[in-house]
């Protein structure tokens, strides 16, 4: 028997936009957009690039819950949880994001009980924040911090679902992918077996055809409810 996991970016993919760059437009310095220049020219990695940029953050845990909570979700996502629980499929948030902020949001729709590795954005109990990154790895050439390809090691079959940069060291070690915008064409170029979504409704319908999208024998998926309903 084989168990799925299904590893579900944050950031474009559950929530609608990008929270830490809401964070930043928001809250800090504007030095953090020549950094992002600087991450988006290659010249850092992801890791560099937030580490910086979160220092750069003025604001109180007020200011920054309120704006937390104007950020909304993929209106499938609470679906979609269902649905692969039904199916027997763990669901994990991955995210190079902020694991406060993407908890305090998913409370929101009750859904914080669901996994999260993602960097640790850190309080000093006034105006100032910092960051922490517990899922970073050296060793992979996204220099992202939260490095995906090491969340999903020793899993043995996994799904990951998402839509950029963060994605793609994961993508190149998944069974299958779902992707969305920028991972899309990823897929492509490099081969990678895909599904092209455009949101998380196309995910939770593509849900029950994922084994047969993987090539995964059907031997292996009977564990599946759903394999047991079409029988
Ligand atoms: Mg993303
Ligand atoms: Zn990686």
């Amino acid at each position: 028997m084989r168990d799925w996991m299904i590893l579900c970016d944050f950031d474009g993919t559950i929530a609608v936009d990008d929270v830490t760059d809401a964070l930043l437009t928001s809250f800090a310095a504007s030095e953090w957009m020549r950094i992002e220049a600087d991450w988006h020219a290659g010249r850092i990695g992801s890791r560099e690039c937030m580490t910086a940029q979160v220092a750069l953050i003025d604001a109180s845990q007020q200011a920054v819950d309120a704006l937390l909570d104007t950020m909304i979700i993929d209106p499938a996502f609470p679906a979609f949880v269902a649905e692969a629980a039904r199916m027997d499929m763990s669901v994990t948030v991955v995210s190079d994001g902020l694991d406060y902020a993407i908890r305090r949001i998913l409370a929101g729709y009750g859904l914080d009980y669901l996994p999260i590795r993602a960097n640790r954005l850190l309080h000093d109990g006034d105006r100032g924040w910092s960051l922490q990154s517990p899922f970073a790895s050296p060793g992979c050439a996204s220099a992202s911090g939260t490095c995906k390809c090491r969340v999903a090691r020793d899993q043995a079959t996994t799904l990951l679902i998402g839509d950029g940069p963060s994605d793609f060291c994961l993508a190149g070690t998944a069974d299958y992918v779902f992707a969305k915008d920028r991972l899309i064409k990823h897929c492509r170029t490099t081969g990678i077996p895909h599904s092209s979504i455009a949101n998380l409704r196309d995910a939770r319908a593509l849900l029950p055809r994922l084994p047969g999208l993987a090539g995964i024998p059907a031997a292996f998926s009977q564990n599946l409810p759903l394999r047991r309903q079409m029988v």
